[in-house]
């Protein structure tokens, strides 16, 4: 690991003149994938802002009915909060299905956002990468590419983008809260990734001197009735192959709201917003779950070792809009 040097920000304000007046510098949260990716020569920051003192770590009720979570709130913490447990539990289910306890003790919100892809090639040095390394090339497009995107990829990158907890976010019509050296602005969740086209190098729309400080999740009433389901290789300590986030309300046999976010299948959280056109105001059975699933996944595109997350993709959708459905809507 390169040497870096190492500076604690006391509040806010500090950390952004720290960012902005340092040369390579990054923001540090719970370490556990910057860490990781400065061990294998991926990211060589000189400098290393590190937030954990800053007031940010709270959990808070809005006056609308709302949430708003501080940037440096813990997986773990958030995971087992008893408002996200009773109001968002697809937040809570997500963040449950994703890495280790250990890791989940460490892991902060805002780091949770910016975590960068797994793509193999991505964590190889010796490959090819545009991501990694802008203009070289994509080896996973020729390569293995079973964990890789069905939707929204590019000829430059097919990567998918990791996190679990963004997944529920993206379906919960969250907003990032970030302040900058310009001001404070917010984002929807569903702008803040970015889909790769020519320059996969940049994950997300944040600005090099921005700094998230909350993520706030509206009053949103069916998302009381909302689950996560997550299908990987492995039980535990796996990323998404196919992951869906979804709520619903059915009234009289109508689907009256519906959210639903897929994970591992993109570039960023996809919001299905094409699905959900179809479920509103239909009736919650097979035949509209099957047209909602089949009008998200019609632009869906497999490489050579991925083409079955389409239709597993399709499955875990149908699979969970049906238990939703039988458990019978918004309670
Ligand atoms: C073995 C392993 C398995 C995992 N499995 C899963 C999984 O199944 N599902 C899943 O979702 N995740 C998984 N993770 C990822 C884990 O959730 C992330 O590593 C974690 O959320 C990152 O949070 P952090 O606070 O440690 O971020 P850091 O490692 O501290 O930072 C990550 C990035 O975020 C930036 N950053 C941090 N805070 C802020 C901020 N407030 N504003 C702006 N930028 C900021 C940093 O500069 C850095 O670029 C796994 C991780 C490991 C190591």
């Amino acid at each position: 690991m390169k040497n870096f040097a190492y500076a604690r920000a006391e509040n806010v304000g500090s950390a952004i003149q720290s960012i902005t007046q340092l040369q390579n510098a990054k923001f540090l949260g719970g370490g556990t994938n910057l860490v990781d990716l400065m061990r294998e020569n991926i990211e060589q920051p000189d400098h290393l802002v590190d937030l954990t003192a800053l007031p940010l770590a709270q959990v808070e009720e809005l006056s609308d009915g709302g949430m708003s979570i501080g940037a440096l709130v813990t997986n773990s913490h958030l995971a087992a909060h008893p408002l996200i447990r009773a109001r968002y539990p697809v937040l809570s289910e997500a963040i449950l299905h994703g890495a280790s306890g250990q890791i989940r003790n460490m892991a902060t919100t805002g780091g949770n956002l910016m975590q960068r892809t797994r793509c193999y090639y991505f964590y190889d040095t010796h490959a090819r990468c545009n991501k990694r390394a802008p203009g070289t090339g994509c080896d996973a497009l020729e390569g293995f590419n079973r964990m890789h995107a069905i939707l929204g990829a590019s000829e430059a990158c097919i990567a998918t983008h990791p996190s679990d907890m963004c997944v529920a976010l993206a379906a919960l019509d969250a907003t990032v809260q970030v302040t900058g050296a310009n001001g404070k602005r917010a984002i929807p969740l569903v702008d803040f990734h970015r889909l790769p086209e020519d320059t996969p190098q940049t994950d997300t729309n944040l600005q090099p001197d921005e700094l998230i400080t909350a993520v706030e999740l509206p009053a949103l009433p069916c998302a009381r009735h909302s689950r996560y389901r997550k299908v990987r290789d492995r039980a535990s300590y796996a990323f998404a192959l196919v992951s869906v986030a979804a709520a619903l309300e059915v009234k009289d046999g109508t689907i009256t709201q519906a959210r639903l976010a897929l994970g591992g299948v993109a570039h960023k959280p996809w919001r299905a917003f094409a699905a959900e056109k179809i479920l509103v105001g239909a009736p919650a059975g097979e035949d509209t779950f099957k047209a909602a699933a089949a009008e998200e996944l019609k632009v869906a595109r497999g490489y050579q070792h991925n083409a079955f997350k389409i239709e597993l993709a399709r499955r875990t959708m149908m699979s969970v809009l049906t238990t939703l459905a039988h458990e019978g809507g918004a309670r």
